[in-house]
C-alpha cells in the first residue's frame, strides 16, 4: 500500500465527462489499496474569466489603474477549485467510494499575506491523514490557502500544481502524479513542436528552469517543492484510458519523473527548449557612466514590483555616457516608464525607448556545465535563419535569447532541431 496525492489541471476536470474520468483514475488507485487525496484546478477557462470578471469591475477613483482589491481578487478566482472539488467528490461517491472536499480553509493551507500570489507556510495534514487511514478520500480544491488575515488567498496562476505537490510532502506522500493534457514534460511544448520527445525523467534544477523560463506544464515553486521536499513527482495524462496496462504501475507509472540529477543515466547536453511570450525591451540612452547608476534605476523599479528579468549594460565610448537595456514583462511597460520618469533627474539619463512583443527562448541542460559550443551552436542556428538577437543572458546551465515575437515558433523549432533533440 502506498500514499498517493493526484492533482487534475483545467482541462482535466474541463467537464462533467471529464470529472467523471477523473474519479475513473481515482478509484484504480483507491481499488489497488492505496491512500489518496486528490488535488482539482478549476474547470478550464474558469479562472481567466474569474479574472476577466474582477479586471472589467469599476476602479477606486485616484487608484492605480492596474490595482483592484487583492482580498476580493482571491475570494472570487478560488471560486472555481470550490466547484469542481465538490463535483469530483460527488462523481466518486456515485462509484461507491468514500469521499470528500476540502476547501484550503478547512485543512488549513496556510499561507503568507501575499494575496494573488501568496505562497504556503504549513500545511495541518493530520486530519487528512486520519480520514485517508479510514478510507476516505480527500478532494482538495487547489490553488488556495488562508492567509493569516483570516481570508481566502490564492497562490498565483498555476498554483493547483503546487497545492498538490505541498500536500504531498505534508501528508508523507510516496508519489505525486501531476495529471494534465500531456502525456509528460516534452523536449519543449509539443503544441508548438510535434516532434518534441517526452522526456523518462528530467532533474529538479533542469525543471526549474524549464519553468520558470515558460514551459507552463508546473508552476515554479511546485518543482521548489518537490526538490526541497523530496516528493517523487510525475507528469502524466489523464487523457488516457485509466484502466489501460502499466496505469496503475506502483514505481514505474506512465509519465516524466522529476527527480535529482543522480538518477539520469544518460545526461544529454541540452535536455529541452523554452519560451516566454510577452517580453518587452526598455533602453536608456546616454547615461552617466558613474557608480550609483543601476541601482537608482533598478531600486525605484523594484520598489513598484516590477520585476526586470535581461540587463545588458554597454561599454562606454567616452568613458562618461552609456547605455542600458533591461526587460520586464509587457504588462509592466507603461508602469515602468511612469517610474523612470518620476526618477529621471535621478537617473540622469537621455532618452528612454521601448519595444514590446519580444519573445524569450531558452535551451536548457546540465550537461551544458560541462560542454563548450553550446551557446555557438544557437546563434548560428538562429543567423541561418534570419533570427536577429537583440539580448542574451547565460548561466550555468541555461542561455535565454529575445527576439522579435513573430520569429517565436520559428526559433524554438531551430533550436530544438540543431541539438538533436527531435531524434530519438
Ligand atoms: P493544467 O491545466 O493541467 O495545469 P497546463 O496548461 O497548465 O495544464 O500545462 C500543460 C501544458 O503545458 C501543455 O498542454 C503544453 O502545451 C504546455 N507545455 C509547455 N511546455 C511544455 C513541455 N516542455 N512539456 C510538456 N508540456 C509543455
Ligand atoms: N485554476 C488556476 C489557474 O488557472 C490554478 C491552476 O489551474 O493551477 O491558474
Ligand atoms: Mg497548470
Amino acid at each position: 500500500m502506498a500514499r498517493i496525492v493526484m492533482k487534475f489541471g483545467g482541462t482535466s476536470v474541463a467537464d462533467l465527462d471529464r470529472i467523471k474520468n477523473v474519479a475513473r483514475h481515482v478509484k484504480r488507485e483507491v481499488d489497488a489499496g492505496h491512500e489518496v487525496a486528490v488535488v482539482v484546478s478549476a474547470m478550464s477557462g474558469k479562472t481567466n474569466e474569474l479574472v476577466g470578471w474582477v479586471q472589467n469591475m469599476p476602479k477606486v477613483a485616484g487608484a492605480d489603474h492596474s490595482i483592484y482589491d487583492a482580498r476580493e481578487y482571491d475570494a472570487i478566482v478560488a471560486s472555481g477549485e470550490q466547484v469542481t472539488s465538490g463535483l469530483l467528490a460527488i462523481a466518486l461517491q456515485a462509484m461507491g467510494i468514500n469521499a470528500r472536499s476540502w476547501q484550503g480553509w478547512q485543512i488549513p493551507i496556510r499561507t503568507d499575506n501575499a494575496h494573488g500570489a501568496a505562497r504556503i507556510l504549513e500545511i495541518e495534514g493530520t486530519e487528512i491523514i486520519r480520514r485517508m487511514g479510514e478510507g476516505q478520500v480527500a478532494v482538495v480544491a487547489g490553488f488556495q490557502g488562508l492567509g493569516p488575515d483570516n481570508r481566502l488567498s490564492t497562490l498565483g496562476r498555476g498554483g493547483s500544481d503546487t497545492s498538490a505537490v505541498a500536500i504531498a510532502a505534508a501528508v508523507k506522500a510516496d508519489r505525486c502524479d501531476i495529471y494534465t493534457d500531456v502525456d509528460g514534460v516534452y523536449t519543449t511544448d509539443p503544441r508548438i513542436e510535434p516532434k518534441a520527445r517526452r522526456l523518462k525523467k528530467i532533474a529538479f534544477e533542469e525543471m526549474l528552469e524549464m519553468a520558470s523560463l515558460g514551459a507552463k506544464v508546473l508552476q515554479v515553486r511546485s518543482v521548489e517543492l518537490a526538490m526541497v521536499f523530496k516528493v517523487r513527482t510525475f507528469v502524466r495524462s489523464s487523457f488516457e484510458d485509466p484502466d489501460a496496462p502499466g496505469m496503475g504501475d506502483l514505481l514505474n507509472p506512465p509519465g516524466t519523473l522529476i527527480c535529482d540529477e543522480e538518477e539520469i543515466v544518460e545526461q544529454e547536453v541540452v535536455t529541452g527548449i523554452a519560451y516566454a511570450k510577452d517580453e518587452a525591451q526598455i533602453s536608456l540612452r546616454r547615461l552617466a557612466d558613474r557608480p550609483g547608476v543601476s541601482a537608482a534605476i533598478f531600486g525605484p523599479l523594484a520598489e513598484s514590483h516590477i520585476n526586470v528579468d535581461m540587463i545588458v549594460q554597454n561599454i562606454s565610448e567616452d568613458g562618461s555616457k552609456t547605455d542600458m537595456t533591461f526587460t520586464v514583462p509587457s504588462g509592466d511597460v507603461e508602469k515602468a516608464l511612469r517610474v523612470l520618469g518620476d526618477n529621471k533627474d535621478k537617473i540622469g539619463y537621455d532618452v528612454v525607448q521601448n519595444e514590446s512583443g519580444l519573445v524569450k527562448v531558452s535551451v536548457i541542460g546540465i550537461g551544458m556545465r560541462s560542454h563548450a559550443g553550446v551557446a555557438a551552436t544557437a546563434f548560428q542556428a538562429l543567423a541561418e535563419k534570419g533570427i536577429n538577437i537583440k539580448a542574451i543572458t547565460t548561466s550555468e546551465i541555461k542561455i535565454s535569447i529575445l527576439i522579435d515575437g513573430p520569429y517565436a515558433e520559428l526559433a524554438v523549432r531551430t533550436l530544438h532541431s540543431c541539438y538533436g533533440l527531435d531524434k530519438s
